[in-house]
């Protein structure tokens, strides 16, 4: 069938099998020409593998240091004319090119917050690697299912105070109006229960009671601080109290690492458009305000560009680890440099429907929120007719 892109508010309900193909393939070939395949890690468990910074970290670690790549994510396949999630794609896409080229690649699709999901990833890591050396903890996901049965979900909201700000729709270009009444306190915490760090610490204590980790094991855990733009909505907001629990986490993992003669991180990266930043009220405007502005700079990265960096220079470089005060590796330098976010916050209210294309770089924002559903890739074909059934070869425990 022709698939086009179908958008929907801030989703978009078609993916392009070819298009997701081709966006891997240009992410491995980003790494092949950076990464020299040095010391690094060589067993790696990804959780939250099929997207935005997990993808990536799961392609650096393959591509970049010959890594056999365990991958967890919740992906949905194609079903009758409903095409599949872009993850699904890109993970089969990954998966082909890993056994291309002899690397192990397993994949396992459910819910990363279940036991029956750790259960499952802990015996394929037990029987096919022994141990991993590196556990990237990448997820980012709307609602969390807890052990009783019950579901608690994340809110995207100001603590505190209302929030005003704008919002690009994306198909007409129209700058709307968004307000957002303040989150109760109920929603506070059930945010942190989703996207704060206790299911980091379930996953390294199932890990490591098993025995699976390797001496030396690394630990990871991406966040974001961001432009004081978007504090009033992210950072002392309740995704913000969530990325605080991550700080809390990761020092209470300081000792169970140690045990092992391993490291637990937190990395702040940069703001990209991924599938759980396009949530985001009002993201649109400040990336496209920093993507004209880093672009302008020479200094604009993608997710590949960040997650090879740092394991290139940071994780495994060698070089000395840039850490903040609260012992945070930052990524997001770039981002924060003075005449990058003067650029943004002289702009910031200035913005309009008449100045998209000279203040912002919507276009920008606009293809890597296509690129990110495999539309808008340069070198496929849209008009050729695809299926949109594409198969993985999942492991056991897959629901
Ligand atoms: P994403 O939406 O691109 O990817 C999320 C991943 O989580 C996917 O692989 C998805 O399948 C998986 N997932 C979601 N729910 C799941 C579940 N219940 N079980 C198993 N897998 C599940 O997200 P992203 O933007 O790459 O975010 C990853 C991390 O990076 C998050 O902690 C996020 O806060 C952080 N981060 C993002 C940005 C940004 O601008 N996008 C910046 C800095 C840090």
């Amino acid at each position: 069938m022709i698939i086009q892109p179908r958008i929907k508010g801030f989703l978009c309900i078609t993916s392009h099998p070819a298009g997701c193909a081709r966006d891997v393939q240009n992410q491995i070939e980003h790494v092949k020409s950076v990464s020299g395949r040095g010391d690094g890690p060589k067993k790696v468990l990804i959780i939250g593998a099929s997207g935005g910074y997990g993808l990536a970290s799961r392609i650096s670690a393959a591509f970049g240091y010959g890594a056999a790549t365990v991958g967890v994510f919740f992906e949905r396949p194609a079903t009758g004319k409903r095409t599949a999630s872009p993850g699904w794609y890109k993970t089969a896409a990954f998966t082909e090119a890993a056994k291309a080229e002899g690397l192990y690649a397993a994949n396992i699709n459910g819910d990363a917050f279940s036991q029956q999901i750790k259960d499952a990833t802990c015996d394929i890591v037990e029987r096919d690697l022994g141990q991993v050396d590196l556990v990237v903890y990448s997820l980012a996901a709307p609602a969390r299912q807890l052990a009783d049965g019950s579901v608690v979900r994340s809110a995207l909201k100001p603590i505190g105070e209302p929030f005003e700000g704008k919002t690009i729709d994306f198909n007409t270009r129209e700058l709307r109006d968004i307000s957002l009444e303040a989150a109760s306190p109920e929603e506070v915490q059930d945010t942190v229960k989703v996207m704060g760090g206790e299911d980091w610490e379930l996953w390294i204590d199932a890990l490591k009671a098993r025995n699976l980790l390797a001496p030396g094991c690394i630990t990871t855990n991406y966040t974001y601080l961001g432009s004081e733009v978007t504090w009033p909505i992210y950072h002392h907001g309740t995704i913000g109290r969530a990325k605080e629990d991550l700080d809390r986490a990761k020092v209470a993992l300081v000792e169970p690492m140690a045990e092992v003669g391993g490291k637990a991180f937190i990395a702040v990266m940069k703001g990209l458009v991924t599938q759980a930043a396009s949530a985001i009220p009002g993201m649109s405007i400040y990336l496209s305000l920093l993507f004209k502005a880093m672009k302008a700079a020479g200094s604009h990265e993608g997710c590949i560009e960040q997650t090879t960096r740092l394991f290139d220079t940071q994780l495994f470089g060698g070089e000395d680890l840039r850490l903040d005060e609260a012992g945070r590796i930052r990524m997001d330098e770039l981002e924060l440099a003075p005449e990058i976010q003067q650029y943004v916050a002289d702009n910031w209210s200035a913005v309009s429907e008449s100045n998209l294309d000279t203040l912002t770089d919507f276009d920008g924002y606009r293809h890597a929120f296509l690129e990110l559903h495999g539309f808008d890739v340069a070198g496929t074909d849209y008009e050729a007719d695809v299926d949109p059934e594409v198969a993985i070869e999942l492991d056991a425990g897959s629901v």
